[in-house]
Formats: structure tokens, sequence, C-alpha cells
């Protein structure tokens, strides 16, 4: 069992303020595997003031240098990848192979994205040609708080801290209690790249306690917050109260709209990615809406591959899934999966309990439902676990009317060959991302949704621009500026 009860604060590993042990289990076979500290208000605050001391001096460090730490950083990663997939694979559930190839690799791949980004940053811009006198400055918001959840824990702190540090922000990180030991890593990369005391901090929490301290802390300029949309509304009220700026990632329901000119591999590819991370992605293409034509097939196909997809233990090597995070969660979807039942969905794969051959761990057999109509449970709610629902549709205007029928906006997918279609889909999804034919969207691309998702935009140039005020100056003086270039 590994002790990791200190937090990091102001430039060293330090003690918690009380004793409050919180056990880390692991999924795949409901053991402890670390002891870590949920932090009190006395930590919360000490690691708030030495983001607070670090501010002006690192604000006013030149980008190139700030820059120069988030390599550093990144070479740390290099050396140390293997440590951070295992973490990850251990305390959440991820296995290996995924953990290695998908899950740690999010770091350098967001960083190496915020960095093409950064050199791109004009910090002192003109207003436009009308206004020679004018400029905007864009300047770092001040002391932020990152909040992270524990389905993709790397990829949330990438998106969070690397932007915050290069922008020139201090922050403080309050990873997920059931994903602290990849965060921790995480500090330890950033103290061994020499970032100086205070620019990035760690305590570790639940919600009611660091979440909420942070979310209310009068010298916290900015929540950047990852989860729940429950969790997201409860920021958002405590954070009013000092009016800070508050970003947003929370859940989804994506819709996957499958034409029957799609090509070959679509609904394949869409169970696939739905079942990816054991389906708990905030856009996962959780309703597969399938032209009738097509259906019946479709629906042979996706309890077909759903078949095929093997579970295991998240510390075996291969391409299977792992458990689910905890047992709150395999209740939930338990939940969930009984619900669809009850209302009449037909389950085509899957189904309730453990997969065959497990008596522990938080497995889940992958599962499909066949004839979900709009409206059920399970049509609405987001489940985050390897459950998808498949509903028929006739035409575009119905597949539209569904699709955008949820309180939710983060991702939607088309598959259809017709570019023309696929345009005008595109444009009529209510989501802040729409991805099509199984195309990623490219490096530096916005995440982020509309409604119940939250209006976050991470990742890339408008990822950091989320880290940034902008001010306004009037009666600049352009020679002045010049001569001073010189
Ligand atoms: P969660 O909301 O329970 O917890 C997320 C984080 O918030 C944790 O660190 C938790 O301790 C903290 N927290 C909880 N309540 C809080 C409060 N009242 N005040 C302050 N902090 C609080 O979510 P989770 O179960 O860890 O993650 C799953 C959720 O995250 C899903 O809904 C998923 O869709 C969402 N998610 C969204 C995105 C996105 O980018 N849109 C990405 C990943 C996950």
């Amino acid at each position: 069992m590994l002790m990791k009860r200190e937090f990091y604060i102001n430039g060293a590993w330090v003690a918690p303020s009380l004793a409050r042990d919180c056990t880390v289990i692991d999924p795949s076979n409901e053991e402890g595997c670390a002891v870590i500290s949920l932090g009190s208000q006395a930590d919360t605050d000490a690691a708030v003031a030495a983001a607070k001391a670090a501010f002006p001096a690192w604000s006013a460090t030149p980008p190139a240098t700030r820059r120069a730490y988030v390599v550093k950083i990144l070479e740390q990663y290099e050396a140390r990848k293997e440590e951070l997939a295992q973490a990850i694979a251990m305390e959440m559930g991820s296995p290996l192979d995924h953990a290695r190839g998908s899950q740690a690799p999010c770091l350098p791949w967001h960083a190496s994205n915020f960095l093409t980004a950064f050199d791109q940053i004009e910090w002192v811009r003109p207003l436009g040609p009308h206004a020679p006198n004018d400029r905007l400055s864009l300047e770092p918001i001040g002391v932020v708080g990152l909040i992270t959840p524990w389905n993709w824990p790397m990829n949330q702190i990438a998106l969070k801290a690397i932007p915050a540090i290069l922008s020139g922000c201090t922050c403080v990180l309050k990873p997920s209690e059931e994903s602290p030991l990849n965060a921790m890593i995480f500090a330890e990369f950033c103290h061994d790249a020499g970032l100086p005391a205070g620019v990035f901090n760690l305590v570790n929490g639940d919600g009611a306690g660091v979440g909420s301290q942070l979310s209310t802390h009068p010298d916290v300029e900015m929540i950047s917050f990852t989860g729940s949309t429950r969790a997201g509304k409860a920021i958002s009220a405590a954070a009013a109260q000092t009016l800070k700026r508050v970003t947003l990632e929370l859940g989804g329901k994506g819709a996957n709209v499958i034409f029957a000119d799609a090509d070959d591999m679509a609904v394949e590819r869409g169970v696939r990615h739905m079942m990816d991370n054991t389906g708990q992605s905030c856009n996962a293409p959780s309703r597969m809406l399938v032209e009738r034509a097509i259906y019946d097939r479709a629906v042979q196909i996706a309890a077909q591959v759903a078949d095929s997809i093997k579970v295991g233990s998240a510390h075996e090597e291969g391409d299977h899934i792992g458990p689910v995070v905890n047992k709150r969660q395999w209740d939930q979807i338990q939940g969930y999966i009984q619900k669809g039942i009850d209302e009449g969905a037909r389950l085509v794969a899957g189904g309730p309990g453990l997969p065959d051959g497990f008596n522990r761990g938080f497995y889940v057999k992958p599962t499909i439902f066949a004839d979900v109509t709009p409206g059920m449970t399970i049509e609405r709610e987001e489940i985050f676990g390897p459950v998808m629902c498949m509903i028929p549709f006739e035409g575009e205007e119905e597949a539209v009317k569904i699709a955008n029928d949820t309180p939710y906006g983060l991702t939607n997918y088309v598959q259809t060959t017709d570019g023309t279609k696929r345009n005008r889909m595109a444009l009529r999804l209510k989501s802040g991302m729409v991805q099509t034919n199984g195309k990623s969207r490219a490096a530096g691309s916005p995440f982020g949704g509309v409604k119940s998702s939250g209006r976050a935009r991470e990742g890339g140039i408008l990822g950091l621009e989320e880290f940034l005020e902008v001010k306004a100056i009037s009666g600049w003086d352009p020679e002045a500026e010049a001569s001073a270039a010189e």
C-alpha cells in the first residue's frame, strides 16, 4: 500500500494540517492501493497563499521562460511515463495498454498543442486598423483553482495546469479523490522541472471540503472545473459570492447519427468508441441513432461487436476494457441497466451483473439496448458506463430532433458519405463539438459543450485564453513601443 499523505504546497511536500486518511481503492480487485489525506481549510488556505505570493513574479516572468518550464515538465514525462500509466491503471481501472497508449499520453499531446498555440499569442495586440492608438493587453487572471475528475485524469490536469502555468497564472489543483496518484506524479514533474515554488500546488480532498473551499476562496480568481453537472452547478453557486470566473466541462449524452449511406465500419466504430475507457467518457457516443433502412442490421452488428469486447483487470496487458471506477458507479450503472429493461428497451448484448468469470472488481458487461425511445431514462441520463442505446429514425428531420432533445450538448457524431448532408447536420446539431465519419478533431481544436455540458473551451489557443483577462488600452504610443523594441 502506497502512503501518499502529503500535499505539494509552495514547492515542498508537506503534512496535512489535520489527519484525515482516505484509502484509494483499486477497482480491478477492490483492494486498497494507497492512502492519501483529505485536506482541510488550513491546507487550502496555505496552498492559495503560496499561489498568491508566487503570482507577481510568475506573471512577470517572460513568456519564453514560462515556456521553457513546460518543456522541462515534458522531459520529466518522457522519463517517467510508465510510472504514470501504472498509477492510472491502478487507481481508476484503465487497462495498462490503454493507460500507456491513451491516458498518460494526453499530457504530451495537450502540452505540445498548447506550446504551438502559445507561440502565436500576441500579448499586446492592436484593436484594429480604425484605432491606431488602442491596444488589447492579455494578462493572466491570477490564482486559479483546478478541480478535476477521475475518468481521464491526466487529460484533465494537462488541459488545466499547462495553460495556467503558460499563461502566467499560479494554481492549486484538487484532483479527484478517486484518482490522486497520477496528479501527485504530475506535481513531482513540476518540482523536478524546477518550476518556482508556489506556481503549482496540489491539495487532495473531496468536493465538500477542498473543492468548495477553493470555489468560495476570496483569493482565487477563477475555478476551472471538469466533472458532473451536479458539481458544476454547486461550484457556480459557491463561486458567485466572489464573482470568480468559472469554466465548466460537464457531462454528456452524445448522439451518433448513422445514416443509411454511412460507411461499412460506422456501427462497429461507434460501439468501440462507446466502450472505450469502459464507457466513462463525457463525450461517449452513448445514443446511436440509426436510419430505419439499416436499423436491424445495425443492431445485429452492434450486439456482435459488444459481445466480442473482452473485460479484464487493468493490471493485464491487452485490448480489453477494465472495471468501472468504484462501487457507487457500478451500482448506478446496474440501476440504469435494470431501468432500461423495466422501461421496455430491448437488451441485445450484456445486461445486469458481473461478467462471467468475475466475483470481485467493478466489472460491467458491455451492454447494448435496442428499440430505445426518446424520453426513456437510459436515453436522457448520462450512464457513464459501457451501456449504449440504439434508437431508430426516419430521415434527417427526425434525427436532428432526437439528437438535440437532450439537456446535454457536448459532442455529437454524424456518419454519412454524403458531404452536403454531413456539413448540414454538423451545423444543425446543438453541441460544442461535432465529429463526422470517425475523424478526430485536429490538434488545438477546442473541447467543450453547451447547455448542461458546461461552456468551457479547453485545448489550443482558446484553452489558453480562458486563463487570460483582456485589458483595453487607449492613447497607446506606437512610436514609444517601436523604440522600446529596438
Ligand atoms: P464529480 O463531479 O463527482 O467530481 C469531479 C471533481 O469535482 C472531483 O475532484 C470532486 O471531488 C469535485 N467535486 C465534487 N463535488 C464538488 C463540489 N460541490 N464543489 C467542488 N468540487 C466538487 O465527477 P466525477 O464522478 O469525478 O466525474 C464524472 C463526471 O465528469 C461525468 O459527469 C463526466 O461526464 C464528467 N466529465 C466531463 C468532461 C468534459 O470535459 N466535459 C470530461 C470528463 C468528465
